[in-house]
């Protein structure tokens, strides 16, 4: 909720507050750190405001990749076309002219969180790996796009690992495929907790192959990323009998997108061939080129 009238902002926090937990702040600028810190679920907004105008706002948080989708709801005492044609314009999904009655508040927030809840659940279930609960191939491939694009325009190094899990056909012949669906779980965890800045990406490629992405990192990052996990993958101690190792292990290819380059192909397919040497090197390790 923003608002910097304070009895605006508690009729309308005790309309919500038995069904939503709400925050409040007093302006556009508050309210744009706010939504990138902590994203909410909807932005009730005012538009006259000291400072920051809900219209300019609301503007700013639909530029930003973080805060783009956080609908957000006009407050307001104009109720002129030109003013509502302003508050679409600057990206809303509706708008309420004061003076308002409590029930159309409470009415209208309903109806656009059931969309925002379903819209949320729709996106992460078409992102998810549905076996491995990590990220799918089809985040990947956009996230993958998105990263290199940030990459070209800020001249940061982008990093990315192909992990492929050795014997793995021998894996599911020895222990059964069942067993085998649970050690893609356990590795995807274990790859899950490696990595640890915000932007990092682990997704399921296919089948037994894994990836990650690490937007704004080095060779040297790369390379120390992927031989922790080697060891990190030797240290679940998976027993696998039908492997050489007699353990479960991975191996890994590296590459990296030095600035400017937007050659996606080519960063996978470098990572591939590094990974194919690691396989022909006798597998359970990291190589880069
Ligand atoms: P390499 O060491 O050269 O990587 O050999 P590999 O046996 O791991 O590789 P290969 O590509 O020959 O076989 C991959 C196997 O991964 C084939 C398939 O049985 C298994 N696999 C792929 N997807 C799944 C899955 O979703 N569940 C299970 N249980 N197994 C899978
Ligand atoms: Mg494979
Ligand atoms: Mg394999």
């Amino acid at each position: 909720m923003v608002e910097d009238d304070p009895i605006s902002a508690i009729i309308s926090t005790q309309a919500l507050s038995d069904t939503y937990v709400t925050h409040h702040v007093t302006n556009g600028q508050a309210a744009v750190d706010f939504c990138e810190s902590t994203p909410p679920d909807i932005v009730l907004m005012d538009i006259n405001m000291p400072g920051m105008s809900g219209l300019e706002a609301c503007s700013i948080l639909k530029r930003n990749l973080i805060t783009k989708d956080i609908p957000v709801v006009f407050i307001t005492a104009e109720s002129d076309p030109q003013s509502e044609d302003k508050c679409w314009d600057a990206g809303c999904v509706d708008f309420i002219s004061k003076p308002f009655s409590i029930k159309t508040l409470r009415h209208r927030i309903n109806a656009i969180s059931s969309v925002k809840i379903l819209t949320d659940e729709l996106m992460r279930l078409a992102t998810t790996d549905g076996l491995t609960n990590i990220k799918n191939r089809r985040f990947f491939d956009s996230t993958i796009l998105e990263q290199s694009k940030l990459a070209a325009r800020n001249k940061t190094p982008l990093g990315l690992l192909l992990i492929d899990i050795d014997y793995f056909k021998s894996y599911n012949d020895t222990y059964g495929h069942f067993k085998g669906d649970e050690c893609l779980k356990v590795v995807a965890q274990a790859l899950t907790k490696v990595t640890h800045r915000p932007t990092d990406c682990v997704a399921r490629y296919g089948g037994e192959e894994f990836v990650i992405v690490l937007p704004n990192t080095d060779a040297k990052g790369v390379k120390h990323v992927g031989e922790h996990l080697i060891e990190v993958i030797q240290e679940l101690n998976i027993a696998h009998l039908g492997s050489p190792f007699k353990k479960l292990t991975v191996s890994i290819g590296g590459a990296i997108v030095e600035q400017d380059s937007l050659d996606i192909e080519k960063l996978i397919e470098q990572a591939d061939k590094q990974l194919y040497l690691a396989k022909q090197n006798g597998r359970d390790r990291f190589l880069m080129a």
